[in-house]
């Protein structure tokens, strides 16, 4: 492993030290390590065929001189999930999930925590520094335990207080600083500078864009293997990375790691690139749309997603915006309830249970594609980022669960306590709900997209006739209803249901592939509550009908 830093400010190039964190030439903090493309362009493919799937497979293109094997614990290499049943609510087949969640503490953090932890051992540090917003100062945490560092965790105290345990736990000594995330960071800064000791840098650390970019090489390879490579046989790369961000580290080093790869021959297109932002701390979005090229920072920032809360991203916001700029991407900011939103969607229809800072690339992800900047044949990858350990309260809601009590024994007899238990546990009647679709994919679609959404008794039918009957005999609360079915067709299936007096209330929503005609709108007019086009599912307005109609 042979590299140099180069100060991204005056070109100097410079031999790597870990504590050296400034270029001796012009005092930048802004640096990068440059490794001989051209020779491991020809030479990694080879090795990489015999290597173990984790973040040491790139070992050539990372700042450790000697991977430590001790300090592992598995990281990197977390799988590239295809989120089937998003693809057909959004009308976009090909959304990948890049699950960072599977990391050894449950976020992509680990890949910045073991890299940096391993190098700062080989330097012989025994004591560092960290401000966090939570998942970072767990991340290093864990590492700083196995290297038998010490670790001070700078913490806000909007942090979860069981995320703070979790550091704790560990062995770390926890600061908790009433304040910002800016504010945590300069008291952490200040502390690290009176004990002379190592401190983190976040995004201007070495270490940290190097790590992140492990998730761009893993990308390629991955979705070489599900896609098959590109036509020109160079790897598959996808149209679009979209990632939650707070200070922007993520996508810095992704967007360095797919450049490399295209430095080494292996890619010929990086990906376009959507950083999103919660909008109530979405300084680089902000200034993005105003075209600026400094970021204004916020200074008092106002979202509950404390992972996103950087309010003053300095000069990252300038290279990111470069990176955007030149991809053809985007910035993009969600609210809190978009977010929390998409992590209920994301849980009920893909089985990820991620963090609201993930849930918050999602949510940019469904924006994105409703506005058509995200094109239904575009490939997505999308970084699920953390893992919701635990589900905060306030994110669940109320009534989640059933609460039986056995009666006590005095009271009722053994077999009588057990049926009065039962009762219990037994639903009320949810609203009725009948689906006429003849395919299959359909059907089950709109099933999750109603579960994900409440409780509801879904009933189905694949084709006109059967529905018919199946209505007749159910009388449900709200019929959605195919137009192009074999048997009978939609049209016909209103008409009858019109005709008789008691179905000719029931609430029916259209959901159709085909474009119709003005006269087949006329026929429809009047008779029906709403007209959804398919592959547009996530529109809240299907959901809005849906819960207005079962008032
Ligand atoms: C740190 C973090 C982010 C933001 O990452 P950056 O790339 O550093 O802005 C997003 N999601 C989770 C879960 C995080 O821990
Ligand atoms: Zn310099």
């Amino acid at each position: 492993m042979s590299f140099i830093i180069k100060c991204l400010d005056c070109g100097h190039n410079a031999p790597y030290f870990p504590t050296s964190t400034t270029c001796p030439k012009c005092g930048s903090q802004w640096r990068e390590a440059e490794y001989d493309y051209e020779l491991l362009g020809k030479t990694l493919p080879e090795k990489l065929k015999a290597r173990q799937q984790d973040l040491w497979r790139y070992r050539e293109l990372l700042p450790v001189r000697n991977p430590n094997i001790s300090l592992s614990l598995g990281e990197g290499f977390s799988p590239l999930i295809r989120a089937v049943n998003l693809g057909m609510m959004l009308g976009c087949p090909n959304i990948f999930i890049k699950d960072e969640r599977q990391g050894p503490t449950a976020s992509f953090k680990d890949r910045q925590a073991s890299v940096t932890i391993a190098a700062l051992k080989e330097a012989g540090i025994t004591e560092m520094v960290a401000a966090s917003t939570g998942n970072v100062a767990i991340s290093y945490s864990a590492y700083a335990s196995r290297a038998g560092m010490k670790l001070w965790a700078f913490v806000t105290s909007l942090v979860p207080a069981v995320k703070m345990r979790e550091i704790a736990l560990y062995g770390s000594q926890v600061i908790k600083i009433t304040g910002s995330y800016d504010q945590c960071k300069h008291v952490a800064a200040e502390f690290a500078r009176q004990r002379k000791l190592y401190l983190d840098m976040g995004a201007r650390t070495i270490t940290s864009i190097e790590a992140m970019k492990t998730i761009a090489f893993e990308i390629a390879e991955q979705l070489t293997i599900a896609l098959g490579p590109e036509e020109n046989s160079q790897m598959r790369t996808p149209d679009w990375y979209v990632q939650a961000i707070s200070g922007g580290m993520g996508p810095l080093g992704v967007h360095k790691g797919f450049r490399e790869m295209q430095q080494m021959g292996w890619i010929n297109k990086i990906p376009a690139f959507a950083p999103i932002q919660a909008e109530g701390c979405a300084p680089m979005v902000n200034s993005w749309k105003k075209g600026l090229e400094k970021a204004e920072p916020v200074t008092n920032p106002k979202t509950r997603i404390e992972t996103l809360a950087t309010g003053d991203p300095g000069r990252a916001y300038e290279f990111l915006k470069h990176h955007v700029d030149s991809t053809n991407g985007v910035f993009e900011s969600v609210t809190d309830e978009e977010a929390i939103r998409a992590m209920h969607v994301l849980a009920k229809m893909e089985g990820i249970s991620a963090e609201p800072a993930a849930g918050a690339a999602f949510a940019g992800l469904f924006k994105l594609i409703r506005a058509g900047v995200i094109k239904p044949s575009d490939t997505v990858v999308v970084n699920c980022t953390g893992h919701t350990m635990p589900a905060e309260q306030g994110i669940l809601g109320e009534n989640w669960a059933r609460d039986v009590k056995f009666p006590t024994i005095a009271q009722a007899p053994q077999e009588e306590g057990l049926l009065s238990a039962l009762t219990q546990v037994a639903p009320e009647r949810f609203p009725k709900i009948v689906i006429v679709e003849d395919t299959l994919e359909a059907r089950r679609l709109i099933r999750r997209i109603l579960q994900s959404q409440g409780n509801f008794t879904i009933l189905e039918a694949e084709n006109g006739r059967e529905g018919l009957d199946l209505i007749q005999r159910e009388l449900p609360d709200l019929v959605i209803l195919d137009l192009m079915m074999p048997e009978m067709d939609g049209f016909s299936v209103i008409e009858a249901l019109r005709s008789n007096p008691e179905t000719a209330t029931i609430p029916v929503i259209v959901a159709t592939a085909k474009e119709l005609t003005p006269d087949e709108k006329n026929r429809l007019s009047g008779h029906i509550q709403a007209l959804l086009q398919k592959g547009d599912f996530l529109n809240d307005e299907f959901l809005d009908e849906v819960k207005s109609l079962l008032k």
